[in-house]
């Protein structure tokens, strides 16, 4: 099912550039590139909690979101990936991939959740990047 006014639904290109559409999500990577290689994991239904998927769904999205981070860490190289999950203001199921880089910035505390228009990749950046990671998926 789908909300055409939630803008995971309709797959905003203004939010981000799609990198692949997996098993039963879509990973897209954000225009702030402040940590490199920075994405967001959406299940491709409108479901707002993961107690709403049934058991298949969730095991899907399970291995699409080891699927993105284990390409996320190969291209990358961070020192970890954070994950996390908010939703308040866009209540569809999402995950924010960070990798983090020891030193880098946020390093040992939770990443800036806000996508600053101050930190936007150039266009050529974004799909250098989204090409990098699709050739690990
Ligand atoms: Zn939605």
């Amino acid at each position: 099912m789908k909300d055409t006014n939630c803008r995971y639904c309709t797959k905003g290109e203004d939010i981000a550039g799609i990198v692949a559409d997996l098993e039963v999500s879509t990973l897209y990577l954000t225009k702030d590139q402040s940590y490199k290689g920075r994405c967001i994991l959406a299940l491709n239904d409108h479901k707002t909690e993961l107690f709403q998927l049934d058991p298949e769904e969730l095991q899907a999205f399970s291995r699409d979101m080891a699927r993105a981070s284990k390409a996320l860490f190969e291209v990358f190289r961070p020192g970890k990936i954070n994950y996390a999950a908010f939703g308040d203001t866009y209540p569809h199921v999402h995950f924010h991939l960070v990798p983090k880089y020891e030193g880098g910035k946020s390093w040992g505390s939770p990443f800036e959740l806000p996508l600053s228009p101050d930190n936007l990749a150039s266009k050529e950046e974004l799909d250098a990047r989204i090409k990098e990671i699709k050739s690990r998926l």
